[in-house]
This record gives structure tokens, sequence and C-alpha cells, in this order.
């Protein structure tokens, strides 16, 4: 497994982080196997989406802060169950398959942080079996 970690800049935001997981395949000697890409924080999350326009994971921030707003009748006192069930709706981590040593991402797919509750600095672990 191998660990990196990206300093996010606002308090929600996606971050390709493709080319981060693509060179770590690259220094591995797998050819074949499962990429895990795994976000240990409560608050952030992992997705694959596109990545040529920008404006697709712009919608897709717009449509998750219509439905879940900052400020509701939350019982949590941190007050940040937004980025909580943000987190939880989008999940933890992804796998790709890896096929003659290279990420099999399709043409137009990225694969990003997601954070919710930045900014902050934010560890990414990333495993190929
Ligand atoms: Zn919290």
């Amino acid at each position: 497994m191998t660990e990196f970690t990206i300093q996010t800049s606002n308090r929600n935001e996606f971050i390709d982080i493709t080319s981060q997981v693509r060179s770590f395949v690259q220094r591995s000697d797998i050819d074949e196997g499962i990429c895990t890409v795994y976000c240990p924080h409560t608050t952030a999350a992992i997705t694959i989406n596109e990545n040529a326009d920008p404006d697709v994971t712009a919608d897709i921030m717009q449509k998750l802060n219509k439905m879940i707003p900052p400020h509701e009748n939350y019982r949590h006192l941190e007050g940040n169950s937004d980025a909580h069930i943000k987190s939880s709706i989008i999940g933890n981590s992804v796998q790709i398959i890896v096929s003659e040593g290279h990420l099999q991402l399709g043409t137009w797919q990225g694969i990003y942080f997601c954070e919710f509750d930045g900014s902050r600095s934010r560890h990414i672990w990333v495993s190929i079996k």
C-alpha cells in the first residue's frame, strides 16, 4: 500500500487525483490486478466521473449542496453533518482494473477526491492486488 497527501483549499471541492494514482500503478511491478483507492476520512469521499468538462463535477457538487444543505436540524454537535452525509452517499473508495500495467479507465473518466469539510490536509491510500 502507498499513501499520498493532498491539501484541499475549499470546504467543498473535487480534486482530480488520476495522475497520482496512475504513477503509483506504473511504479508497481503488478501487470494484472485491482487498484483500490481509499479515503480514510469521514467527511470526504472518492469517486470516478468525467474529467473532460469541469462543469460535470461542478454540477454534481451543486446538486449535493442543494440536496444536503450545510445547516438543517442536524443533531451532530460538530456542525458538519452535511459533510458526513455526503461522504456516505458518495463512498470512501473506488476500484479500477489494472491490465498490462495500466489503469483501465474509460476515455472520459478521472478519479476524484471529494472534499466536503475543507480546507484540510487529507490522506489517500492506494493498493494493488
Ligand atoms: Zn463531524
